[in-house]
């Protein structure tokens, strides 16, 4: 490898405006965003996570970061001249009409990027932060990575990470055995998925068809999985039942994934994937690690957002 191509960042800026909006459901809208680099925009697929760089009131895009260092002249700025970042999911990539698709969920106008979202039309600019197609090694920035030979994949979740399950599940070979948990708003959010045979999805709304009173966020997921889990006992990878040391959600992010080399388990059946509200995640682990003992190698928790706290 060159001098040169070891200084192409793997991750680049890409200044965007939205071509299309579209309302999916009660909770999600998928925006599709256009721009003029949007061929060196590079995705591995599968979980693919990009940065959102959002608006600023009144400068707009005026104060997008410069440069291959985006993030150290972003942090450079004042404060008040930084433009918000989140993390969203690549939904679809069309290199060849330069066009990508971000699913964002509807959760009121509490944060900057939700806010945005209500208020996306043609036109709007945002920049997003994602894979460099010129970039010569590997981009990363996805966390699905099951050992071949799993016999069945348990991919469980709440709406933020509905994006990421469907982009996988979408990715999986036909006859593959898999089991879909996702923890929505509402009936209606139940999405169309191009799910091969083999997969079985399940929906769970938190508000009642009749729209009496919602279950607890996790609830629903946390029953669905256990029992999922139940209903998948021999397939899982026993190991000795570990005591689990304890994430502070509030300070610090739960992201835990196997290594991408880790051995095939003795028995690895199953290949978890578990992502969502960090204190829902969090009991997740706790049940499968701690109570069902099932093989660490074989478990992806992710927390992508916290209740009550913003994501800067
Ligand atoms: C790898 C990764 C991939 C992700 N992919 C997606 C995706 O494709 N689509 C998507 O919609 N989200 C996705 N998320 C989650 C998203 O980053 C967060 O929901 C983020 O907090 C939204 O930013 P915001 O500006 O709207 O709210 P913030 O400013 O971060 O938060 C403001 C308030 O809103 C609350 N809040 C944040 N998100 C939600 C929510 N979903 N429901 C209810 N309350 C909420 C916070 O607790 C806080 O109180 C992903 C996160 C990660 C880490």
């Amino acid at each position: 490898m060159t001098v040169e191509t070891l200084q192409v960042p793997a991750y680049r800026t890409f200044p965007v405006r939205v071509a299309r909006v579209q309302r999916l459901s009660p909770s999600f809208l998928r925006v599709t965003f256009t721009g003029p680099e949007m061929d060196a925009f590079a995705s591995n697929g599968f979980d693919q996570r990009i940065k959102v760089m959002l608006p600023l009131p009144g400068r707009g895009t005026l104060d997008c970061p410069a440069g291959d260092d985006w993030y150290g002249a972003w942090r450079a700025l004042p404060p008040e001249r930084r433009m918000p970042i989140r993390t969203y999911t690549i939904r679809a990539l069309r290199t060849e009409v330069g066009e990508v698709d971000v699913d964002f969920v509807l959760h009121g106008a509490t944060g900057p990027a939700s806010a945005w979202a209500e208020r996306a039309g043609v036109g709007d600019e945002v920049v997003l932060v994602a894979p460099n197609a010129s970039f010569p090694g590997p981009t990363g920035g996805f966390e699905w990575h099951p050992p071949a030979d799993a016999s069945c994949l348990l991919l469980a979740g709440d709406e933020t990470a509905v994006p990421a399950i469907c982009a996988i599940v979408e990715s999986l070979p036909g006859g593959q055995h898999a089991r879909v948990l996702l923890e929505v708003p509402t009936a209606a959010d139940a999405l169309d998925v191009a799910a091969p045979s083999g997969v079985r999805i399940s929906w769970l709304p938190r508000w009642p068809a009749d729209g009496t009173a919602a279950a607890p966020r996790g609830q629903l997921l946390a029953a669905a999985v256990a029992e999922t889990v139940h209903e998948l006992g021999d397939l899982l990878a026993p190991s000795p039942v570990v005591e689990l040391s304890d994430v502070d959600v509030d300070a610090e992010i739960l992201w835990e994934i196997p290594a991408v080399d880790a051995a095939p388990t003795a028995s690895s059946g199953v290949y978890a994937w578990l992502a969502g509200e960090a204190g829902v995640v969090k009991g997740l682990r706790r049940h499968l690690v701690q109570e069902v003992g099932i093989d660490r190698r074989s478990v992806a928790f992710m927390g992508y957002w916290r209740e009550g706290r913003g994501s800067d």
